[in-house]
Parts: C-alpha cells; sequence; structure tokens
C-alpha cells in the first residue's frame, strides 16, 4: 500500500499516455501548442504497461487514462486490453475530449470500462469551437450522447470561464435534465501553457452554486465518496446530477488519494506540484522494477500537505499545460 507523509493512502493513478492534442482549447495550452515532447522522451505503449503493474503491486487500484487527447495515441486500445486483464485493477476511467472516440466505444464496453468523463465547455456550438478553436462540436455531442446510450457513466467537465462560457452554465444542465449524465463545473486553474496569467479567480465553486440557484433554487446535495474532488447534487426532476469541482481554491487536498504520472514520466505528486522525479530512465535501466518503486515510494513520503503548499515552488510563475500533467 502507498501512503504518504500525510497518512493519505494513495491508490488512484491519473496516467498520461500522450502530451498531444487535436484541440487547442484556449484555456489549457495557446493556440500554436506547446513544445510537444519528441516520440522517444514519452513512454511507449509496453512501458505503459509496465509501469502500470508496477504501481497496481505498490497498491493503485485506479487508473485513469488522460492526456493530451488519449485517443490520438492509435495503440491505446492495446494497453487498456492489457489493463482489462488485471484483477487487482478496479476501475479503469478515461478523460477524453469525445472527438475520435467513436471507433472504439464498442471495445471500450467489452472492455468493462465504465467510466468515461469528457470536456465540454459549452452546449452552443460556436462558443465550444471558439474555446477549442476547431470544428468538433457535432461528433464530440454525438459520441456524447453515444456513450451515454450505451449506459458508460458520462461525467462532462465543464470550466467556468469568465468572458467565455458563463451564459453556458445554466444551458449545459439540460443534458442533466434529459440523460443520466453529471455536469461537473470546475474552476478554472493557472496551467495554460503561459496563454494568460492570473492569481485569483472570477468563477469560483460558491459563484458557480450561486449562479445555478437563481435558475433552480431547490438543488440539493448528494453524498459523495470521501476521496471525490466534486460536490455534487441533484435538482428535483432531472435524471442526471452536477457537480462543481474547486480546483483553484483546493477544499478537497486532506482526502487526497491521487498520484500522477505523466506521458514523459515525470512524477507529479499534486496538481500544483513540480515534478517529484522522473521515470523514463528508472524504467528503461537495469532493475527497473526496483527503482521505479524506489522512485515511487520517496516521490509519495514527501508530498506536500496542500496545493498551496505545493505552489510555493512555482515562485508564481505557472508556464506549464494542462496537456503534458493530465489534469
Ligand atoms: N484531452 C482530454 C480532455 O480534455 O478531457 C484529457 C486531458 S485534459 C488536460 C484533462 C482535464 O483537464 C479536462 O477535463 C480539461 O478540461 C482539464 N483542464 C485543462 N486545462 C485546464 C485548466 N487550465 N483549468 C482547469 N482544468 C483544465
Ligand atoms: Fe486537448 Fe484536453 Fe487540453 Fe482541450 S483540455 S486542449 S482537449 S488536452
Amino acid at each position: 500500500m502507498l501512503v504518504d507523509n500525510h497518512n493519505r493512502t494513495i491508490n488512484y493513478l491519473r496516467l498520461a499516455v500522450t502530451d498531444r492534442c487535436n484541440l487547442r482549447c484556449n484555456y489549457c495550452m495557446p493556440s500554436e501548442g506547446i513544445d510537444f515532447a519528441e516520440n522517444d522522451k514519452l513512454f511507449t505503449i509496453d512501458e505503459l504497461i509496465r509501469l502500470s503493474q508496477i504501481l497496481i503491486t505498490q497498491g493503485i487500484t485506479k487508473i485513469r487514462i488522460t492526456g493530451g487527447e488519449p485517443f490520438v495515441r492509435k495503440d491505446l486500445m492495446v494497453l487498456l486490453r492489457e489493463l482489462s486483464k488485471i484483477d487487482a485493477l478496479e476501475d479503469i476511467s478515461i478523460t477524453t475530449n469525445a472527438t475520435v472516440i467513436g471507433p472504439y466505444i464498442s471495445e471500450l464496453k467489452a472492455l468493462g470500462i465504465k467510466n468515461i468523463n469528457v470536456s465540454l465547455d459549452a452546449i452552443t456550438k460556436d462558443v465550444f469551437e471558439k474555446i477549442t478553436r476547431r470544428k468538433q462540436y457535432d461528433i464530440v455531442y454525438e459520441n456524447i450522447i453515444r456513450l451515454i446510450t450505451e449506459g458508460f457513466n458520462v461525467r462532462i467537465n465543464c470550466i467556468a470561464l469568465e468572458g467565455q462560457n458563463i451564459n453556458e452554465i445554466v444551458p449545459m444542465l439540460d443534458l442533466a435534465k434529459h440523460h443520466n449524465v453529471c455536469i461537473r463545473y470546475l474552476e478554472e486553474m493557472p496551467f495554460n501553457g503561459g496563454s494568460k496569467k492570473f492569481t485569483a479567480i472570477a468563477w469560483d465553486y460558491k459563484r458557480i452554486l450561486a449562479h445555478i440557484a437563481e435558475t433552480y433554487p431547490d438543488y440539493y446535495q448528494l453524498e459523495s465518496p470521501k476521496t471525490s474532488t466534486s460536490i455534487n447534487y441533484k435538482i428535483p426532476g432531472f435524471i442526471g446530477t452536477f457537480g462543481v469541482i474547486p480546483s483553484f481554491t483546493r477544499t478537497f487536498c486532506g482526502s487526497c488519494n491521487r498520484l500522477r504520472i505523466s506521458a514523459t514520466g515525470d512524477v507529479i505528486t499534486c496538481l500544483y506540484a513540480k515534478a517529484s522525479t522522473n521515470l523514463i530512465t528508472a524504467l528503461r535501466g537495469e532493475n527497473s522494477e526496483e527503482t521505479v518503486k524506489e522512485n515511487i515510494l520517496k516521490a509519495v513520503g514527501n508530498r506536500a500537505k496542500t496545493g498551496f503548499e505545493a505552489q510555493e515552488n512555482y515562485k508564481g510563475v505557472f508556464s506549464n499545460s494542462m496537456t503534458s500533467i493530465g489534469g
């Protein structure tokens, strides 16, 4: 079992499989993209399988596949097929922009993958396409409806962006009115590849909730797992639910059970922390299993208590992009 220096059990790995993406969401990266990693700096699929196996022996029971956009990796299904064979792995989840997931939906279902988070920051086509800087709305919407209809547990991630999609917050809830889906509103974080700097946000979770209450005053809170980052709610008469994630105000650090590994091998023990170590050389060298395990134990044994403490190492300048971190 992995237990950090603040007595938090770590059993959830967010594993980024690429830093590349076919969208250019303006809160995530600049329009020209970032300096994407060279191919040989990314884990191969075999390495991702081996790394996952090692971490599972250390106590990881849930893996979320993220990126970049995971499905731009043509060999992603090879990883998912292997992971789905591991009994000790209780949950495989995916975070995706749903642009190119279509051809894989049947196999994902057959593999028993249930939890899929999709980023959708607007329900209005031109607002979505302005934010993502690509014309992919129709296919994303179609894939979301397919995923819901096929019975996946779909959660929509929508970041509240001042001046961009605030008028979308309430209309987005229509999806939850008619479908079994959870719409989760996130606070914007400063990991956008340097395109915009800020130290405060206009839309924190309390303001998002107050805004929703103007239209739906009778929503009520649902019970959520202790390690959940979202606070979840139901509006009477709606099939689905909604939630807020205090990703900038960080009220959830006390129960954090997550570890992040980037596609280039960085071990990130908190979203707001710089990488503790890099595993590429360790995994490619001799005695790789022992060395990787030692590195993980060291990183987990030296975690910041909160995101605010972790952030101190940045000294106020966040130049990295969420496409490298994995969200
Ligand atoms: N491409 C996939 C997607 O968009 O779902 C997976 C990777 S993306 C980096 C993972 C999550 O990070 C998404 O839900 C996205 O909305 C979120 N994200 C990206 N940049 C963010 C930012 N600056 N603040 C808050 N969330 C962000
Ligand atoms: Fe791509 Fe996801 Fe970043 Fe949007 S949020 S640019 S879809 S990695």
